[in-house]
């Protein structure tokens, strides 16, 4: 079977946040933009994915499988189901081989910005999905979720793995895979709006996809979607 990936995203660096608050005007609400090439999954799709051994044991995983649902039933029921499948066993020794696979599934590895051709310490996540050129390349047939194992970025100092708030400087795991899981439906590029993503995040308001942002270190704000993600991605589908 012939696969295509489709876009590299990344809980970006501050660089990339701002090249896209130039292209989007301050009072806008794209809902189109960010399903724009028209890739998605099949309505109602059952996807059963997995997290590989590589992935720490007990809460880390845990917090994997919050974040994967948080985006069940967010598209009035017409989007993808992501169902767990439990722990697997790859034989992928590159793990950004991403469409070799076969399969749904979250992978851990150390410094994956630097494997991302970023900077050490660049990146928290990134997820493309792969689609199925034979059918004419429109529906996702599967992701492959990819964490950095020590989670560097901006001044965080590691995974918060706990469901209350995490200490300072540590990045919260829940709330990345949420934003990580935004990108496996399809979601190509991030908010940049300064209303929906301000600078100094709010804790009612900032979206789960909006760009990567250091301030929201220590914060639990991405777990739960927010209006804008909800209709932008219920749109779409
Ligand atoms: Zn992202
Ligand atoms: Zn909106």
């Amino acid at each position: 079977m012939k696969r295509s990936i489709v876009l590299a995203i990344v809980l970006a660096a501050g660089s990339l946040m701002m090249t896209l608050v130039a292209v989007l005007p301050a009072s806008a609400h794209p809902d189109g933009t960010f399903y724009s090439i028209g890739r998605k999954w099949p309505p109602n799709a059952n996807e059963t994915w997995y997290i590989d051994n590589n992935v720490p044991a007990g809460a880390f995983r845990d917090r994997i499988v919050n974040g994967v649902s948080a985006w069940d039933n967010g598209a009035g029921g017409a989007g993808p189901n992501f169902v767990y499948g439990g722990v697997t066993t790859s034989s992928v020794t590159d793990i950004l081989d991403f469409c070799e696979r076969g399969y749904s599934a979250v992978f851990v590895r150390e410094n994956l910005g630097s494997a991302l051709g970023g900077g050490p310490n660049s990146a928290l996540g990134f997820t493309p999905s792969c689609y199925n050129a034979s059918v004419g390349g429109t529906f996702a047939v599967s992701f492959t979720m990819n964490l950095e194992r020590t989670a560097e970025f901006g001044t965080g100092t590691g995974w918060y793995t706990g469901t209350g708030n995490p200490p300072e400087n540590r990045w919260d795991l829940w709330s990345i895979v949420a934003h990580e899981t935004g990108h496996a439906t399809g979601f190509i590029g991030h908010f940049a709006n300064a209303t929906l993503c301000p600078g100094t995040p709010q804790p009612a308001t900032t979206e789960t996809m909006c760009g990567g942002n250091p301030a929201l270190v220590d914060t639990i704000m991405l777990r739960t979607l927010e209006a804008h993600d909800l209709h932008t991605y219920a749109n779409a589908y």
